[in-house]
């Protein structure tokens, strides 16, 4: 038994302690991995021989196209993220789909890539499920910390805002920040914030083991009936852009998150796990690809996303699993 493994224990007693509190009895969190499509179990699939010990132990084996099972309290489907549009899956438009329920790519007449097309912001703002959860009376957050120096980005212009930022925004959900992430009640993109120290923000913020990040996500969902995670790790290293050797790496990363999310997630909870398009999946190209991309849903939630089979329709399964709550 490893020290982590003790530690986190001693967390979770202490999230058990204070069930009951007057809090949220069962939540969705919903974690985002942008650029990860579900492919079959090929030589040219980083996913298939990557160590990701905790997803096989619930899958029964790697995140590919022949794991896929619909069984109480778990599900993994391939769902379409081209959406009728030819060309290759992009960021901008896909989380647009992901997050407002609407055919993007459609409305904007081709995929855009990393951020969203102007005119579909307002709909973004308007109808993300941040801002429906919210009118409907549930608490929302976002999990991800933003330093000062994104907010400087984004005012220099040298930077635009995601859709998940106009989204919160459109919701007035509260961003959280570099406090947020050293009292653990947010994550770094990067999920251990060796990030943040690269950029020099890092001053008096330790360094996690992406099990205990897990175990800070699954936290938030005491308080909150919808969390959300973001990570585009599978997209950079995809992309090639994290240098050689990158991509099992970030793939063992992921799944240690996951393995502490799933260690400290209450049984009530339902995780969601699922991507914008495909890219990580196949070495062959550095680029998006056309494949599905995974829909992976762990807990009670799992019979409202058992029609879902585009990305586009995610966002009114989610709001319909948290109306359950
Ligand atoms: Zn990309």
């Amino acid at each position: 038994m490893s020290k982590l493994y003790f530690t986190m224990l001693g967390i979770i007693d202490e999230l058990v302690i204070n069930v009951n509190n007057g809090e949220i009895a069962m939540s969705v969190v919903f974690v985002f991995l942008d650029g990860l499509g579900l492919a079959p179990a090929a030589a040219t699939n980083p996913l298939a021989a990557a160590a990701t010990a905790h997803l096989q132990a619930i899958l029964g084996g790697p995140l590919t196209i022949e794991y896929i099972q619909d069984r109480p309290g778990l599900l993994l489907r391939p769902i379409d993220a081209a959406l009728g549009v030819d060309g290759l899956p992009q960021s901008g438009t896909g989380h647009v789909a992901l997050l407002a329920g609407v055919n993007a790519p459609a409305l904007h007449g081709r995929h855009q890539p990393n951020f969203p097309p102007v005119a579909l912001r307002p709909l973004l703002a308007e109808r993300s499920i941040f801002r429906l959860a919210d009118q409907a009376g549930h608490a929302v957050a976002f999990a991800n910390a933003f330093s000062a120096g994104y907010w400087q980005a984004l005012a220099a212009r040298r930077l635009r805002r995601s859709a998940s930022v106009i989204a919160a925004e459109g919701a007035g959900l509260r961003l959280r920040d570099m406090d947020d992430l050293r009292a653990d009640r947010a994550l770094s993109w990067d999920i251990t914030r060796q990030a943040a120290h690269d950029r020099g923000e890092g001053a008096g913020l330790p360094l996690v083991a992406p099990e205990l990040a897990g175990v800070h996500l699954a936290h938030l969902a005491h308080n909150h009936a919808l969390v959300f995670f973001e990570c585009f790790l599978p997209d950079l290293a995809g992309h090639g852009r994290m240098g050689a050797g990158a991509v099992p790496e970030v793939l063992a990363r992921i799944d240690r998150l996951l393995g502490g999310l799933l260690v400290a997630r209450r049984p009530a909870d339902t995780i969601l796990i699922t991507s914008d398009h495909g890219n990580i999946e196949d070495d062959t190209t550095r680029g998006h690809t056309r494949n599905p991309v995974p829909l992976l849903v762990i807990g009670p939630g799992t019979p409202r996303f058992a029609d879902v089979s585009r990305i586009d329709a995610v966002a009114p399964a989610l709001l319909a699993a948290l109306g359950d709550g």
